[in-house]
């Protein structure tokens, strides 16, 4: 069995010497620095829960490819079973982290290019296919954590790519020789890739006749030649690195959730981990079929593990204050649980309703109508749940002193008393629960929440192009016995 144990892996972080820069210094040790650290962690969680016996039936799968039980974060969904099991994993992940799992965009990657290498070498007489599932079976068989990365910091977006004055506001090929091509360009907002192993690069957006250099998706080593990686440094980084103990924080081990943007500065790919290189019909394919994936699992997966989070403390908030017969306050609560059900429920749909795709590729994609609604919902369900909690959390949420004060001898006892709320609970556990809630409604999530995945309008043309009214329109003239006007001779 391939899996590493999370010892292992962060062994195997060791002789990675990824570049990484944050708030203006270098990151020595990715494995050390209080923020980067978070992400290590949170990659960490993934390879115990895969050797739990308790959660080992959400977090791993058998891969046909090598026969053998793998990490589903490595598996490409071959049925619709896969897909719901990979809308559980995206549930237990984040409701478990409080934060990204990282492995997810590099997981709904591998499902756009095992689909979309397939369709080029049906159409094309390519081989990318089976250079990606050569690729897919290396990462399955090490265990590798594997980051995606698409957005890119782009041009003046009224302007087409090839009428940008910076030619690599998108990433493109700069050079190909016998051995491979090298890329210069940058993804932005990615998601802990600084801490994976890999990095699977797809292009942003659809390329047309003469962007053959930006139809691009290959895979590289995290620490590859080349790249650099810029990191966010956000109020909550800082407060993590001033803080005396971690335990001070809203979440502790796994943090907020962490980006950077990546660099790549004439870096090499060997043309055995090119799987699309010029083919520029088939990067808007590649895009879509990632975007289908990943907004199931932004929508209806792990924003519901995000809900539970918050749910939950607004709860223990609610007890600590004795007013768990307020009847706002149970309503409020009820309006959270209803919108993370209806967020689970298009979740669910969107795998349930899932399908292969193309026929006959053997892979399974999630629903597209129900995929981009999952996403659109979570957008404005997620702002909801966050103004719910912080109404029952009350300013404290933003007022809270630190919890540094609770050990300083002159204001320790003031504290203790007086944000007890007169309650059994100790003072201690109340202000972490408001920290944590402080974390979810005043911080990062909000606006990650809409972003990630893409925002409002991308679900929105979308939805656009695969709703269809005419069965609708049919259903009325049924119902009213209207004949279509019968056809021109
Ligand atoms: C926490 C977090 C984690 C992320 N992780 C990853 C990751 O791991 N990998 C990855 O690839 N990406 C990741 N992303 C990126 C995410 O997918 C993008 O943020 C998202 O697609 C929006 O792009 P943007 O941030 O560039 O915003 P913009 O595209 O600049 O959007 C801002 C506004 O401009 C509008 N707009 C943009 N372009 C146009 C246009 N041409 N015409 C009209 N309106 C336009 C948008 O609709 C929106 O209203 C992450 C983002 C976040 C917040």
């Amino acid at each position: 069995m391939p899996l590493m144990t999370p010892e292992e892996f962060e062994e195997s972080l060791k002789p990675l010497k990824p570049k990484v820069f944050m708030n203006g210094k270098r990151v020595e040790s990715i494995l050390e620095n209080r923020n980067t650290r978070t992400v290590v962690e949170a990659n960490k969680a993934s390879y115990a829960w895969a050797l739990d016996p308790a959660s080992k039936d959400i977090m791993t799968c058998h891969s046909p490819l090598i026969d053998d039980v793998v990490n589903r974060y490595t598996h490409v969904s071959a049925s619709r079973e896969d897909l719901v099991k990979k809308a559980e994993a995206g549930t237990f992940t984040a409701e478990n982290l409080g934060t990204c799992i990282y492995r997810c965009v590099g997981y709904d990657a591998f499902h756009s290019l095992a689909s979309t290498t397939w369709e080029m070498d049906r159409d094309l007489g390519t081989s990318y296919r089976p250079r990606f599932l050569e690729y897919l079976k290396m990462v399955q068989t090490k265990d590798l954590s594997v980051a995606g990365a698409l957005t890119e910091p782009r041009g003046n977006r009224s302007k087409k790519t090839l009428d940008w004055q910076d030619p690599y506001l998108s990433l493109r090929v700069v050079d190909k020789n016998k051995d491979g091509i090298v890329v210069r360009g940058a993804k932005i907002n990615i998601s802990g890739a600084f801490a994976s192993h890999e990095l699977v690069v797809l292009p942003q957006a659809a390329h047309f006749k003469g962007e053959e250099d930006y139809a691009v998706a290959f895979a590289t080593p995290a620490d590859a030649e080349g790249i650099t990686y810029i990191c966010q440094y956000t109020p909550y980084s800082a407060e993590r690195d001033l803080a005396d103990d971690l335990e001070e924080l809203g979440n502790p081990v796994f943090g907020q959730r962490e980006t950077s943007m990546v660099v790549f500065d004439n870096v090499f790919v060997p043309w055995n981990r090119v799987f699309h290189c010029g083919e520029y019909p088939y990067s808007v394919k590649l895009v879509t079929r990632f975007a289908k994936t990943h907004r199931m699992t932004c929508g209806g997966t792990c924003k519901v593990g995000f809900m539970n989070q918050i749910i939950g403390a607004a709860k223990l908030i609610q007890e600590y204050k004795g007013l768990q017969k307020a009847t706002h306050i149970n309503e409020e609560l009820m309006e959270m649980v209803i919108l993370r059900e209806t967020g689970r429920a298009c979740g669910l749909a969107a795998a349930t309703r899932g399908a292969e795709e193309p026929e006959g590729s053997g892979v399974f994609l999630p629903d597209e109508l129900m995929g981009n609604v999952s996403k659109l919902n979570v957008c404005n369900a997620f702002w909801r749940v966050m103004a719910l909690a912080g109404d029952i959390g009350g300013g404290l949420i933003v007022t809270l002193p630190s919890l540094k004060e609770l050990k300083n001898p002159e204001v320790k006892a003031y504290v203790e008393e007086f944000y007890s709320f007169g309650s059994d609970e100790p003072t201690e556990n109340i202000m972490k629960v408001h920290k944590l809630l402080q974390n979810w409604t005043a911080g990062l999530h909000g606006v990650g929440t809409w972003h990630g995945a893409g925002p409002v309008m991308a679900q929105k043309i979308m939805l656009q192009r695969v709703i269809d009214y005419e069965r609708e329109k049919n259903l009325v003239k049924q119902t009213l016995h209207i004949k279509d006007k019968p056809e021109d001779p």
